[in-house]
């Protein structure tokens, strides 16, 4: 029988990831850092950190990160790829970090075209804070801060980022996947290269939401986590690609 034997990308750092177990972060991690070695621009990527469990993310890179104030990615990495256009600046985010505290900066970023690439990391709660309502939380899902479930009287509706920016002129390519199955894993490889791709041919703003489990805020297994996504957050989160300028030229 043949041995399947998984290297580490090299723009992963060896350092074991301090994730809780089934946590989607790692498995993120480590598409974007395989994309990042397939596309040879490990040399000229600059990623940047948010605020949220994924904050060490310097710790597990090979590569350079910056660590920017709660939502300010994407006005960050605007200005690193307006001083240093040769870069390839992608920015990962969280629910918090991009669709609260972060929402005027996202959307903006996208009116303006700014040729980067955005990892929004949709777990439906706050992960690092102890799993209180996010935006994007479902209607009747249980947090710290919605004991009895999100209802719309009290909290309103799941905010729907793909969607919303796909509506915004300026975006180029926008698109949602999942990290809930070896098939749904492999086509968020294809994404992320895709969309670091689009940055390298400067076709402007990307951005890839991921749908990512948090097994220790939903209080669940690993497993059922990943069921949860395909049961209640897909019908919510619809993936697929919402958004690209350029497909035409794509085929
Ligand atoms: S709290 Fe959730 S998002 Fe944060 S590391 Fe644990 S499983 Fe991952």
């Amino acid at each position: 029988m043949m041995k399947t034997v998984f290297e580490r990308p090299t723009s992963l750092k060896s350092a074991p990831f301090r994730y809780c177990p089934g946590c989607g972060h790692s498995l993120i991690h480590r598409l974007i850092a395989e994309s990042i070695d397939s596309l040879r621009i490990r040399e000229r990527v600059i990623g940047i950190a948010p605020v949220g469990c994924a904050v060490f993310a310097y710790d597990y890179f090979d590569f350079d990160i910056l660590e920017v104030a709660h939502g300010r990615p994407p006005a960050a990495a605007t200005a690193m790829k307006r001083v240093l256009p040769d870069r390839i600046i992608f920015s990962y985010q969280g629910d918090g970090d991009l669709a609260a505290i972060g929402t005027a900066e996202i959307i903006h970023a996208a009116a303006r075209g700014e040729n980067i690439t955005v990892f929004f990391i949709n777990n439906a709660t706050y992960g690092m804070t102890g799993g209180q309502m996010a935006p994007t939380t479902l209607l009747g899902q249980k947090t710290t801060t919605t004991p009895n479930g999100r209802d719309t009287g009290h909290s309103g509706y799941p905010l729907r980022v793909a969607e919303m920016l796909a509506t915004v002129e300026g975006a180029s390519f926008i698109a949602r996947t999942a990290v809930d199955s070896p098939k749904n894993l492999l086509r968020t490889r294809a994404l992320i290269e895709k969309a670091f791709r689009y940055q390298s041919e400067g076709k402007g703003f990307s951005l890839l939401e991921i749908l990512s489990p948090c097994p220790t805020d939903w209080g669940l297994s690993p497993e059922e986590s990943v069921k949860w996504i395909q049961s209640d957050m897909i019908p919510v989160f619809p993936l697929g690609v919402l958004k690209d300028r350029y497909a035409a030229e794509e085929t």
